[in-house]
Parts: structure tokens; sequence; C-alpha cells
């Protein structure tokens, strides 16, 4: 009998108005998916990207035309996994979601968490960072005040008033910060950034260039004292091999790349091409974050806190101890909707 599928959008308010160098946001809207089979119930999130083209309802769309695709034996996951990244292009939200489901389904059924399936050790957890989005001074340094709790910093940049920005999270903070530039510069002047950021305690600039400047990428790799980690130029594994002239890392996100097993495709890519690896993620409840965390014994770099930047996360997800996600003995994702707890 095949799984019962139920998709749903969920309105998520942030704590903050969140701003990068595409825009603001202060709610996002994702659709939560459970799959039912054997007296279990595996849950998935999308969370849809105008970046990449997605929507809430460009989600429910895609879900209802990859449905079919998950009428197969569930204890083969890796099988279903494959066939939904085959059954349409683009739409890694959507794929993300079933394939997240899946893979707690097939947790809960055999009575593992999802890194034991994977032969992870959740001891080699990376530091994750906590994302603080461009403000005035004031309201930065309040975030950063609020940012206790997490000893890496990750600071969006934009193209205007990048010092003064910057200067305010480095006169509230001496911890480690990792800046993201979400496309905002051209490669001249994002050289003279990098080489500005790099004597203020700076540890990597993610995706200084827009994804689409492959010979501005090559030429900033080889003058940038920082190294560089591409984001929006990346989706899935076979992408990665013309990235490695141009970045010295990637970041990894389940919802661009479809999800889990097209995610550890793109970390073993990244690897043989000699690349670093972050594991990142969107804004995105602890279902997403968590699916994302199983994952985190892969990375040299973790930067997994959109259930942090939400007001109420509808599940309750893993603690974060001193920066570190503790993932526990919990089947598959290990997650828990707040209303059955
Ligand atoms: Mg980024």
């Amino acid at each position: 009998m095949p799984p019962q599928l139920n998709a749903r959008v969920i309105e998520l308010p942030l704590r903050h108005a969140w701003t990068i160098s595409r825009g603001t946001s202060t709610s996002k809207r994702n659709v939560l998916v459970e799959l039912r089979s054997g007296g279990h119930v595996g849950f998935g999130e999308a969370a849809p990207n105008v970046r990449y083209g997605e929507s809430a309802e460009t989600v429910l769309e895609a879900l209802s035309r990859l449905e079919p695709v998950l009428d197969g034996d569930l204890r083969c996951f890796r099988e279903l996994s494959e066939a939904l990244q085959e059954a349409l292009p683009g739409n890694g939200a959507a794929k993300a979601a079933l394939d997240i489901a899946l893979h707690d389904l097939a947790g809960k059924a055999l009575g593992a968490p999802l890194y034991r399936l994977l032969g992870l050790n959740p001891q080699r957890m990376p530091i994750t960072s906590f994302s603080i989005g461009i403000d005035e001074p004031e309201t930065l340094a309040r975030k950063v005040r609020e940012a206790e709790p997490y000893p890496v910093l990750k600071v969006k940049l934009g193209a205007e008033r990048v010092r003064e920005v910057f200067g305010a999270v480095r006169a509230a903070t001496s911890k480690v910060v990792r800046v993201d530039a979400n496309e905002a510069w051209g490669p001249q002047e994002a050289l003279e950034h990098i080489e500005w950021l790099a004597t203020q305690g700076v540890e990597l600039v993610e995706q200084p260039l827009p994804a689409a400047d492959v010979e501005g990428a090559k030429w900033l790799r080889a003058r940038s004292p920082l190294p560089l980690v591409a984001d929006e130029a990346l989706l899935r594994a076979s992408d990665v091999p013309r990235l490695a002239e141009g970045y010295h890392g990637i970041n990894v996100k389940l919802q661009k790349a479809g999800g889990i097993r097209e995610a550890l495709r793109t970390i073993d890519v990244a690897r043989a091409c000699g690349l670093k690896v972050m594991i990142g993620c969107m804004v995105e409840t602890s279902v997403g974050i968590a699916a994302a965390a199983h994952l985190g014994p892969l990375a040299d770099w973790l930067d997994l806190d959109g259930n942090l930047l939400l007001s109420e996360d509808p599940f309750i997800g893993h603690p974060v101890v001193e920066g570190r996600i503790q993932l526990g003995e919990g089947n598959g994702l290990g997650v828990v909707p707040r209303a059955a707890a």
C-alpha cells in the first residue's frame, strides 16, 4: 500500500525582521509534509525560495506530481529518493520535503536515528553559526547581545554600508564572525571589502559575487586572503566541479539540493574536488534543521540556525549547547510536534 501523504502550508513569523542584500521579510511560508506508513509518521518540510522561483504554491503543485513516485517499497528509501530527483526538474524544496519525510520514516521503521542509518558520529558535530541580518547599528548591537549563547556569528552584508554594518557587530563582540554578501558585490569592490574583513577577525566570506559571475569568481579566488564559499552558485552535485576554480568551499542546503540523498552526493563530489563543505539552511522549523543536522558530522562549517530565527517553532527539535546541536537517540529525525508534547 502506498504511504499516505499530507501537505499543508505553515505561516512562520520571525522574531526579527530579516534583511539580506536581496530584501526584507517578517515571516516565512513553508510547506509541512507528513508521510504515513506502517503505523509511523515521517515529517518533512519544504522552505521554498523566491531566488529559485519557488513559493508554497509551486511546492504544493510539485508535491502532487511527485506523490506517485512514493508508491514503492519504503525500505528501499534510497531508490525512492533517487526516483524523486529524476521525476521533475528543479523544485528542490518540494523534493527535499518528501526526501526528508522518507528518511524520517525509514529511521522510525528501523528503530534508529538518521545519523546511525548514515553511519555518522554525532560527536563530530561542528559548531553552528548564528545569523545576524542587516540592520541599524543599535539594533545590531542588541542582536549580538541576544546571540550570547552562540560562539560563532554569521553577518549578512549588502552593497552599501559594509564597514558600518560589520563595524557595529565587531564593536559589540570579539567572536569568530563569518560574512555572507548574498551576491551583492562586483569583483573589484569584493576584493577591497574582503581585504578589510581579513583584518577584522573574519573566518570566511560566502557568495561575494553574483552566482553567474564565473570568471569574476576565478579572479577573486586567486587574490582573496579569506576562504570563499559558494551558496547561490550551488544547487546540486553536478554544479560542484565548475565551482572548484572559483571558490574554496560550498554551502550545501537540503532545500536547494532536493533532500538528503542529493546533499550527500554533493558533499562527496565536493570532497573529490578538494573543496571545503558548509551545511546551511533556509528559515525552517526544527524538521528541516534536524534533517540537515544529521549530516552535520560531514561538514567543516555548520550554519543551522533557521529554527532559532522563528518566534514560534511548531516542532521540538534538538538543543544547541555552546553552539553544538545535540542529536540524541530519537529515531529518524528525532523531532516531535510541539502540540503532541
Ligand atoms: Mg548564504
